[in-house]
């Protein structure tokens, strides 16, 4: 399995050697600042006690607070918590947001849970780790598994402990409980923004075909969003398998029917397909919006979309990245393509500081003229450097992060 870290480290060195950046940077990036581990002891329903192993990866905080999201996931381990930390870094520079990079992971399969439990999960999280996070400190999200209504009881338990009423400590929380209007689809929002920016000079025309691997927050929203701008959305998947329908998928349909079938298999007048052959499905752009680690050397050669918009983190190997330059496939990459999450995040909490709550209008507003500028900035440093957009985007980061770095004396 490759470690999504060793591959963060191989884009932030890639962008290294074309840049021309001060002697330390990249060193003091190649590692977080801060590292916790912590044990979370759970009461489960029937009585008895079980450990969970919980991770928050401080990773820069020049610009900001730490920034980003908590997984909650059976195969969460240090290294991909440090790899979407390292991220967050380069993402919330990338969009010029007042904020650092950090991330979350609890290796837990929260399906096997019940609601209770895993209300006791996310409160026991916060128990340990509350002296380290805070409004000017360290700010999480959801992410993979964690919801709008698990980051209510995770602000909850921290005002509870620290007597902070800003509710500024967690962002994504539910409208009504702290939250922002538009947080729920701003990831995928902001992936068509970036995608809209960059479409005529990638070569897509309007009405495009779209393959779209995994449709949780981000993934479902991104479908019903390029649906409603006249995309063919010809595929959509969760993580146990996926379908096809040449003429187009209706993702409200589709949702309807998981949610009532808890699979995709059997919807109607659509070939069922594995996840890895909606990778190389003959469409125009392909979204992967489920998990790391998904184009690779193996399947790369193959991928027939013309343009890939990274919704996921991570969902593309250094290895892969070079077959689909060579191939003169555009990668959007995740830095860029799903930064709508955080910028609208950092809204949320600048509502929270202020006591205000914005209307939706005026949040993707500001949303749209914070990422299109930087697709733009992007698109056009790749173009004149002929560097990937991959390349170009962590450049675009790391002269922010270099005017941002504190000199040691
Ligand atoms: P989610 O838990 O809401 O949904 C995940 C989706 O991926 C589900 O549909 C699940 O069935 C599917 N999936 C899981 N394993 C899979 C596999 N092996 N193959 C195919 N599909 C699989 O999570 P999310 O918040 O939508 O996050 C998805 C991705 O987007 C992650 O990489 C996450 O880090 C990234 N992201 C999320 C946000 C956010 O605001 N939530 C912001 C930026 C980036």
């Amino acid at each position: 399995m490759t470690n999504p870290f060793e591959n963060a480290l191989r884009q932030l060195q890639g962008a290294a050697r074309v840049g021309e950046f001060p002697g330390d940077l990249i060193e003091k990036l190649s590692r977080a600042e801060k590292e916790i581990t912590v044990t979370i002891p759970v009461r489960m329903d029937d009585g008895t006690l079980r450990f969970f192993e919980g991770y928050r990866v401080q990773h820069c905080n020049w610009r900001g607070p730490y920034k980003g999201g908590i997984r909650f996931h059976p195969d969460a381990d240090i290294d991909e918590v440090r790899a979407l930390a390292l991220w967050m870094t380069m993402k919330t520079a990338v969009s010029n947001i007042p904020m650092g990079g950090g991330k979350g992971g609890v290796v837990v399969d929260p399906k096997a849970l019940s609601a209770s439990e895993l209300e006791r999960l996310s409160r026991g999280f916060v128990r340990a780790l509350w002296r380290d996070i805070g409004p000017q400190v360290d700010v999480p999200a959801p992410d993979v598994n964690t919801t709008p209504e698990i980051m209510a009881w995770m602000s909850d338990e921290y005002t509870k402990l620290s007597g902070d009423q800003t509710g500024a400590t967690f962002t994504g929380k539910p409208v009504g409980q702290g939250g922002s209007e538009g947080r729920g689809t701003a990831t995928g929002l902001g992936g068509f923004y970036v995608f809209d920016a960059v479409r005529e000079r990638a070569g897509i025309e309007e009405g495009a075909s779209i393959a779209i691997q995994g449709m949780g927050n981000v993934g479902g929203h991104a479908a019903e969003i390029f649906t409603a701008h006249g995309y063919k959305v010809v595929a959509m998947s969760d993580s146990k398998g996926g379908i096809y329908k040449e003429d187009g998928l209706d993702p409200k349909a589709v949702e309807k029917y998981k949610e009532e079938h808890r699979s995709l298999a059997g919807f109607p007048d659509a070939k069922e397909i594995s996840n890895a052959e909606l990778l190389e499905l003959s469409v125009d752009v392909l979204v992967p919006a489920a998990l790391e680690n998904q184009i690779t050397a193996e399947n790369a050669s193959r991928v027939s979309a013309k343009l890939i918009l990274e919704l996921a983190n991570g969902p593309t190997t250094p290895e892969a990245d070079e077959i689909l330059h060579q191939r003169g496939i555009a990668v959007v990459p995740d830095i860029l393509a799903n930064a709508g999450g955080v910028i609208v995040s950092t809204l949320e909490w600048e509502q929270n500081l202020a006591n205000e709550q914005w209307e939706e209008g005026k949040v993707l507003a500001k949303l749209k003229e914070t990422l299109v500028p930087q697709a733009d900035l992007i698109w056009q440093k790749a173009t004149e450097k002929k560097i990937p957009l991959r390349v170009a985007a962590f450049m675009v980061a790391l002269d922010r992060l270099a005017s941002a770095q504190v000199q040691e004396g």
